[in-house]
């Protein structure tokens, strides 16, 4: 990095750059970059092509109903240890948001009237999965009790860039066996580790299930850091909801960085990284407007920023050996409704899965996703109404290509297998809808920037745990990426994590 360094001065004699750090995209991972390092000192700019912050954790308003777009079961919002990442980054520009405890993670609605809940009580939700499988009473228990030792590992630790051996050696000295116990999990995949004190097919499944349910791959491709933190937070740090809709975390993190002297831009759509003699420089927008920084980072996924906002002709050789690795996930099929508050049977919750038939979990339109935050927070819907935003994965192939009139209809009738689907556990729900609107992977891909609507990588076959995921910094001098297709992944807290890796990596490369 000292070349770069020098590189970089010598041509800031000259001419030096308005800011210390432009970051392409105000998402989450781009969010908390930019504030990071704008409570450094940093001069950052954002610039996002959208007209509201968040990407994929952004919201819309329609008829009174205010929908999250996608991202609404929500970790990271604990009060204690280090794995609360949202809540940290929320602090570190001096701005907070009021969250609303979701008792239950996830109903899941399963093959063979497998109906179970994920308590946020540990303890309740292990007897509830051991009373559906007795026989697997020890198994059970060992398999997620490690899944704890992985997070307990992580959760004493500060989070920042596994990159800056600084860093590394800090916390090892600090804490040496957690460290070990990271090092030992690092390349390890939750399904070995399932299968290991585990035997039943149908409880396999299910831990499939598990995991799928964020990782979209079953257990044997999910890492294990990332299945520890998940299956272990929920229970710790819980699962909660910022009140207001998930919309608020970003609007938050932009009044933070701007408090802190940070500027960000909307309807600023980055064409082009600006390079010279390799070295990214600068940004150029549609318009045309060029501006200039001594370090780029790019909240694009990794194919947006290297195939779009790059020239194809020289993609680095890692970028190609990182692609032979990992491929886009599908996107989703979006259902976003509003709905008569009596369609919900008492004691409905918040989060849902439904699924008919095992062999189809990762299909096409095969699992689906419910949430219906309105039971956490009544003011996103009129008076005596809820939301279900209901989604689904789903390729673009399903969708290019079609007519404006094809895709209408295809649409409306994916639209209504949906909801027909949803009358298992909603009877009534088709009769009960007061607004209703879809989105396919063409809507994710033109409002959120992402290609083909991707909801993140995932490896094209059984990978070494998390040791494939890249980290900040680029082949390209200058350049960073944040967001999820960086380590450690999809997920809110996930690319919080990013961000603060990618500010760490940053703010020792400037001296901040
Ligand atoms: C339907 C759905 C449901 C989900 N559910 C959950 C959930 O319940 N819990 C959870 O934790 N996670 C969930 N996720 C995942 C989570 O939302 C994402 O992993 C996370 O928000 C991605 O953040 P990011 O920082 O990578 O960037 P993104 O959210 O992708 O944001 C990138 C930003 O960059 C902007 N941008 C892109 N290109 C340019 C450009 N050239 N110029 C300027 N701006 C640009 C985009 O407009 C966007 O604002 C869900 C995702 C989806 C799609």
């Amino acid at each position: 990095m000292s070349g770069t360094l020098t590189a970089i001065a010598s041509k800031n004699t000259v001419n030096p750059p308005k800011y210390d750090v432009i970051v392409i995209g105000s998402g989450i991972g781009g969010l908390v970059t930019a504030t990071q390092l704008a409570a450094k000192g940093a001069k950052v700019l954002v610039l996002e092509k959208y007209l509201i912050p968040g990407g994929s954790a952004g919201y819309f308003d329609r008829e009174g109903y205010r929908f999250d777009v996608g991202a609404s079961m929500i970790f990271g919002f604990g009060t204690q240890g280090t794995t609360n990442l949202l809540t940290r980054a929320l602090e570190a520009v001096n701005v907070s948001i009021e969250t609303l405890e979701d008792p239950v993670q996830i109903h899941y609605h399963l093959p063979n009237g497998l109906e179970l809940k994920v308590h946020r009580d540990y303890e309740k939700f292990l007897q509830e999965l051991i009373k559906y499988f007795p026989q697997e009473k020890e198994g059970i228990r060992r398999f997620y009790d490690e899944c704890w030792r992985v997070f307990n590992c992580l959760n004493v630790m500060e989070l920042l860039s596994l990159e800056e051996l600084g860093y590394l050696t800090r916390v090892f000295f600090q804490h040496p066996l957690a460290c070990l116990g990271l090092v030992k999990y690092l390349p390890q995949n939750a399904g070995d580790i399932a299968r290991r004190y585990i035997s039943d097919p149908q409880l396999l499944k299910f831990i499939d299930m598990e995991c799928y349910c964020w990782s979209v791959v079953p257990a044997d491709k999910t890492p294990m850091i990332n299945a520890g933190m998940v299956f272990s937070d929920r229970h710790y740090g819980g699962i909660n909801y910022p009140k207001g809709g998930v919309g608020q975390i970003a609007q938050k993190l932009v009044e933070g960085l701007e408090k802190v002297g940070g500027e960000i831009q909307y309807k600023a759509r980055v064409t082009k990284i600006v390079k010279e003699n390799n070295q990214a420089i600068g940004v150029e927008l549609a318009n045309g407007q060029k501006y200039y920084a001594k370090r780029i980072v790019s909240n694009a996924t990794r194919w947006d920023t290297f195939e779009k906002l790059l020239p194809t002709s020289d993609i680095p050789n890692k970028e190609k050996r990182w692609q032979q690795r990992y491929q886009k996930s599908p996107s989703f099929l979006s259902l976003h409704l509003g709905v008569k508050a009596d369609v919900l049977p008492p004691g409905t919750d918040c989060h849902h899965i439904l699924l008919e038939n095992w062999d189809k979990m990762e299909d096409e339109q095969g699992t689906i996703f419910v949430s219906i935050p309105t039971l956490l927070d009544s003011d996103l819907a009129p008076p005596n109404h809820h939301i279900i935003h209901t989604f689904t994965p789903s390729w673009m192939e399903q969708w290019d290509k079609l007519s404006p009139q094809e895709y209408q209809e295809q649409k409306e009738e994916a639209a209504s297998h949906l909801i027909h689907r949803l009358e298992k556990i909603f009877p009534g729900l088709a009769d009960a809808l007061d607004y209703q609107e879809v989105g396919t992977p063409r809507t994710h891909r033109r409002f959120l920037g992402r290609d083909e609507g991707t909801y993140g990588p995932i490896p094209r076959r059984k990978l070494p745990g998390l040791l494939g995921m890249p980290f900040n910094s680029t082949s390209i001098k200058g350049l960073y990426c944040v967001g999820d297709s960086t380590f450690p992944g999809q997920g809110l807290n996930a690319v919080a994590f990013s961000g603060f890796a990618c500010s760490h990596r940053i703010a020792v490369d400037l001296g901040l």
